[in-house]
């Protein structure tokens, strides 16, 4: 049974889908309103999204590892905001969390449609992103396993995803991704409701994702400046095959380099905010996920 779930935007302050939908449930909150459970909004990081950036002093979304939370020592913007959150949401890890289910609103620069970033490998995690996939068949599915510990602000309650749509510039709204963002948390609101009722979802057995592999670099110079460009026939591909010999990245001196590993989906390419992070986009291969019949 699920008693609440969070809505989070602005985890990223230049990500405006999130802040904007967050905006308009506070002002119309019988949008959320369904019959048993009660549906939380939250923007995350005010700052942030005050003064239009993705952060202050880090990026607020790998801020909720439990050994951080843990540290008073730990005192920049997002550090001491992160414990604020996990005591409001949380707690992380918690046996009596405040919040059952988080769904974390972000937005990408890259060519990633309509998708959903999920690390919390809970049962409950994966029918509800089933059902969405059932009620939205564009949407897809990557199982985000690039650190260490799932650190995202969904972590902090015991189910949960991030909902990532693009493309879309940082500081940008765009209608059409506002209005299937939105539609998706309709949907998600939906399955609570069915799901706490009982009634039969008619779920898939199995679910096709991307799962995560490995991170992809820019080539860089000893300085560590980049020295070159996703390639042009690879720009805007998410979510599809790179092989053997296909042009990966172009050099400022116009030479095209090609890819060199084994078939794979490339996922988030040229995304803004991962230029610091040190990767042009993530690989990722297929694979099937049993999703649990109740
Ligand atoms: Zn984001």
């Amino acid at each position: 049974m699920i008693r609440n779930i969070a809505i989070t935007g602005g985890t990223h302050g230049n990500e405006l889908t999130g802040v904007y939908l967050v905006k308009k449930w506070q002002n119309e909150p019988d949008l959320l309103k369904r019959s048993n459970f009660e549906t939380i909004t939250k923007l995350t990081n005010e700052r942030a999204i005050k003064e239009v950036r993705r952060y202050v002093d880090h990026d607020l979304n790998r801020s909720f590892g439990l050994a951080d939370l843990s540290k008073d020592t730990l005192d920049t913007h997002e550090a001491k905001l992160a414990k604020t959150l996990n005591d409001e949401l949380g707690k992380k890890g918690s046996d009596d969390p405040k919040v059952d289910f988080i769904v974390d609103l972000h937005t990408t620069t890259a060519n990633m449609g309509l998708s959903i970033v999920v690390s919390n490998a809970s049962t409950m995690t994966w029918r509800a992103i089933a059902y969405l996939c059932k009620m939205e068949p564009l949407l897809k599915v990557y199982r985000w396993q690039g650190d260490v510990e799932n650190s995202f602000v969904d972590s902090m309650a015991p189910h949960g995803f991030a909902i990532e749509v693009g493309a879309v510039p940082q500081g940008v709204l765009r209608a059409d991704l506002f209005v299937q963002t939105e539609a998706l948390i309709y949907h998600l609101l939906d399955y609570v409701e069915k799901e706490n009722h009982g009634d039969d979802l008619e779920l898939a057995s199995t679910l096709e994702i991307y799962d995560h592999e490995t991170l992809v670099d820019y080539p860089r110079n000893e300085e560590g400046d980049i020295v070159a460009m996703v390639h042009q026939e690879r720009q805007d591909r998410d979510f599809t095959l790179i092989k053997k010999g296909d042009p990966l990245f172009l050099t400022l001196g116009n030479k095209t380099l090609a890819y060199e590993g084994e078939p794979r989906y490339t996922l988030f390419i040229n995304e803004a905010a991962y230029y610091e992070k040190g990767f042009a986009m993530t690989l990722a291969k297929k694979k099937t996920v049993e999703i649990a019949i109740k």
